[in-house]
């Protein structure tokens, strides 16, 4: 290399340092978005520019002007849109073949809280990196780990998607176990399950888990034949709302759903007790389907009866008209892929409803942060909400299978994914950087 061109790579080093620290001193980002998806009306603007500041979008356009030392970070090539939304996971709990054959009965007596809470925070970064910058974490995290996993992201020290959790599922003597007598007596279901029976064990089960950090209330309505009547269910969502909480409920029997409906419950888990009239049903009273419809793609976690059946009544509930959301119940280990690689598997179930794909893109965005009630404060890019966004290569309208390779994620107006990458430090912090709320937390 001669003197001059050293000279000249010296001159290009300081210029990149400087628009460096210019792009530290302004603040703003600004995303050149070659396409920008809006899910709610199922169109592509061309050649956007959105910008970012302080954690939010500040402006969107065609003709925005980027100021003098913004960080750009050019997505030209690729559509942005929104973040995805999985409206029922398990990020604290991991089940297997191997040791425990796919029971996570045993993962509960084999595996501590602390351990499953790291791996909440694990899984809770392998769903971001799938574009999934919010998650409805449905219980079943030993003592409380999802609400540590919550309160470590928004404290600022990992990583992960806006977490929405149900602290301890709240269900009859049992929960979804049958254990022994031996094991009853001690009450072993607990922390898996909140055992609550009588109106007054409902009432504190609930001030529990609002107590501990939840942030959504779920029972088992069917978990038991005894189950939770019209009543009990009506009991649930009126105390939930003294906190402003909604309430969802696993449903694996026709008359647990149907009980359900008519408490006027917010989300329903699971399709197994779904029918043609509860769909219609539902459509009417406005409740969020989290049907959970496992792929036969995964074959350990389906079968191929089951599997026809689940993608027949995901058909019917879009036919109906039902308020639809993107759920998976992921809570196992699939060998070689992420969970949120899993997470995203499930797009096969809604392909083979034949859901048209703005329709699916619809379920696992807008209609995500709606069961959410996220709407208002995180999930649509616009201006004053949270920037969070991610970018495909293709367009997910035409093929929704782009959406396997989420090549770009922004959180709270940070990179966490650049071409393909992982860039996770600017969200590691030996500190809560984003504040502890002592009350409430
Ligand atoms: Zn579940």
């Amino acid at each position: 290399m001669s003197t001059k061109s050293i000279r000249n790579l010296i001159i290009l080093l300081w210029m990149m340092h400087s628009v460096n620290l210019f792009a530290q001193s302004t603040g703003v980002t600004a995303i050149k978005a070659g396409k920008l998806l809006d899910p709610e009306t199922g169109t592509l603007s061309s050649n956007q520019i959105i910008l970012i500041e302080k954690e939010k979008f500040t402006a969107i356009g065609p003709n925005v002007s980027i100021p003098k030392g913004a960080r750009v970070i050019d997505l030209s090539g690729m559509t942005v849109m929104p973040g995805l939304v999985d409206a029922h996971n398990h990020l604290a709990l991991t089940y297997k073949i191997d040791p425990e054959r796919n029971l996570y009965y045993f993962t509960y007596i084999t595996e501590s809280t602390a351990l499953r809470a790291i791996q909440a925070a694990s899984n809770g970064m392998q769903m971001l990196a799938s574009g999934f910058t919010i998650v409805r974490d449905m219980g079943n995290n030993g003592n409380y780990a999802d609400v540590a996993l919550r309160q470590a992201i928004e404290q600022g020290w990992i990583p992960g998607p806006m977490i929405i959790n149900s602290g301890i599922i709240i269900g009859g003597m049992g929960g979804q176990f049958w254990p022994t007598p031996e094991m009853g007596e001690k009450n072993m279901v607990y922390p898996e399950y909140l055992d609550a029976d009588t109106p007054d064990e409902i009432v504190k089960a609930i001030h529990q888990n609002m107590l501990y950090g939840a942030r959504v209330i779920k029972i088992c309505v069917d978990c038991k034949p005894w189950g939770y009547s019209v009543d009990d269910i009506k009991l649930v969502i009126a105390e939930s709302a003294k906190a402003g909480f909604r309430v969802e409920g696993h449903c694996q029997t026709v008359d647990g759903a149907r009980r359900a409906i008519e408490a006027g419950i917010w989300s329903i888990a699971h399709d197994s007790g779904m029918t043609d009239e509860l769909h219609k049903e539902m459509a009417r009273k406005g409740i969020w389907r989290a049907g959970t419809e496992t792929p036969i793609t995964l074959p350990e976690h389906t079968t191929p009866e089951r599997y026809a059946q689940t993608v027949t009544m995901l058909k019917n509930a879009y036919d109906n008209k039902v308020p639809l959301t993107f759920s998976t119940d992921a809570d196992y280990y699939v060998p070689g892929k992420t969970r949120g690689e899993v997470a995203i598997e499930f797009i096969e179930t809604w392909k083979a409803a034949k859901v048209p794909n703005v329709d699916i893109i619809r379920a696992m965005t807008i209609n995500g942060y709606k069961c959410s009630e996220t709407e208002k404060t995180r999930g649509p890019i616009k201006v004053g909400l949270a920037a969070d966004l991610i970018a495909v290569k293709g367009n997910p309208v035409e093929q929704i299978d782009v959406l396997r390779n989420v090549d770009f994620v922004m959180k709270d107006g940070e990179v966490f994914k650049q071409n393909g990458v992982m860039t996770p430090e600017k969200f590691l912090h030996g500190g809560p950087v984003k504040g502890v709320r002592l009350k409430g937390n």
